[in-house]
């Protein structure tokens, strides 16, 4: 398989084992550890061992190995951690949040009432602005 690697790149040395990590998981496409800053118990990030920036940045066939152990690992940690439910967070470039400039999925165990807050919808859409994203965003499918 061809590897790409970033030297820059903290979680591109994780996947070449030159920094240790929490592995929960690992195929010859992808890798899955704990995350050292965690929001919830048995918190744990999923990536491809390639080195793509953002979403946008990955081949389909990858993308798919890397949704298939989001998938596992999230039936995992539910099961683990005893947990209502989990989280699945994906941020793409600085604006989103994201801090590692290497594609990865966050996977969060949810308690019921754990007060965790996600930010999702605040205000209900005026009819206007909804007509307007839906023709922009259609416009560039
Ligand atoms: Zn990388």
């Amino acid at each position: 398989m061809h590897t790409s690697r970033n030297d820059d790149c903290l979680f591109c040395k994780i996947a070449d084992g030159k920094i240790p990590a929490r592995k929960l998981h690992e195929d010859e496409y992808t890798l899955s550890f704990l995350d050292i800053y965690p929001s919830a118990k048995g918190h744990s990030l999923v990536m491809p061992k390639n080195h793509y920036a953002t979403l946008l940045d990955i081949p389909e066939m990858e993308l798919k190995e890397v949704i298939r152990a989001v998938q596992r690992i999230g039936a995992a940690a539910m099961k683990a951690t005893k947990a209502d439910g989990f989280n699945v967070v994906q941020n793409n470039r600085e604006a989103a949040g994201q801090v590692i400039h290497h594609l990865h999925f966050h996977v969060i165990p949810r308690f019921k009432d754990d007060g965790l807050k996600m930010a999702m919808g605040s205000r209900k859409a005026e009819e206007e602005e909804l007509k307007e994203w839906e023709k922009q965003i259609i416009g560039h499918l």
